[in-house]
């Protein structure tokens, strides 16, 4: 079932949404070489408890942390260990907030020191495509208006568009109807409407867009271990233009990106 979102709603949704952002902001500046992600984990836990929220993922079907902590060819739903990050890593962090009964979910690709100018521009290219597709999720198209803005942007790289995790409705549980894939065609699929909250989540492969299970039962990776990057807003859509409810603005003022 899609629920549509009152302005009443949707106002609690966005402070969710930045409190996940202002999470990032937090533990932005700290990543690099030595630190580990459990650290980067406990921070962001405090973080979120201080601000009146409780960490979404901490819990959800038994994960053990606040933090999704993915480390390059790991595609989503790394955990946090203290393992220190190297120079040139990438670490996927995605985070997840409720407060009020509403929830919100971000996600954002870090540079780990300096990497290497391949794996820059796939972060880039990531994130170009995350805003493409937020680009369609407009009153009036279809969910595979965002999939095939973001796949078309991608695959002219060569990268893999990951097929068996996509982005989902946002609201008053973490993961809701409509499912919206980073792949499909255009015209296709259930139509857009206002009120619609959606996190849209291109994971977008380095190389080959096949994945598999890590035996810890949570970790995804990358068949052929080449990187992987992944970024996500919460939106909602709207007539014209869809709004952002979470925000990578203080995160890229910080990183000067
Ligand atoms: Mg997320
Ligand atoms: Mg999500």
């Amino acid at each position: 079932m899609i629920n549509y979102r009152s302005e009443d709603e949707i106002d609690l949704i966005r402070e969710s949404s930045l409190l996940v952002a202002k999470t990032h902001v937090e533990i932005s500046t700290l990543i690099k070489p030595g630190v580990t992600t459990l650290q980067l984990d406990t921070i962001a836990e405090e973080f979120i408890r201080d601000n009146g929220g409780v960490p979404a993922f901490k819990g959800y079907g038994g994960f053990p942390n606040t933090l999704c902590a993915s480390l390059n060819e790991q595609v989503v739903h790394g955990i946090p260990n203290d393992i220190p990050l190297n120079n040139g890593d990438i670490i996927s962090m995605d985070c997840g907030v409720v407060m009020n009964g509403y929830y919100g979910d971000s996600a954002y690709t870090y540079e780990v020191g300096e990497v290497s100018e391949k794996v820059k521009n796939l972060l880039l290219r990531t994130k170009e495509s995350l805003y493409l597709g937020i680009d369609q999720a407009i009153s009036g198209n279809r969910i595979g208006d965002i999939g095939f803005a973001i796949q078309r942007h991608v695959e002219q790289f060569g990268y893999g568009v990951v097929r068996e995790m996509v982005g989902h409705g946002v609201g008053e549980n973490l993961h809701e109807d409509p499912q919206v894939p980073n792949y499909g065609k255009r015209g296709r699929g259930i139509k857009l409407k206002e009120g619609m909250v959606i996190a849209i989540e291109p994971m977008i492969n380095l190389g080959t867009k096949n994945i598999k299970q890590l035996s810890d039962g949570w970790t995804v990776i990358t068949t052929d271990r080449k990187y992987s990057a992944h970024f996500e807003h919460t939106i909602v859509v709207r007539k014209g233009k869809a709004e952002v409810l979470s925000s990578f603005d203080e995160i890229e003022k910080r990183l000067k990106k």
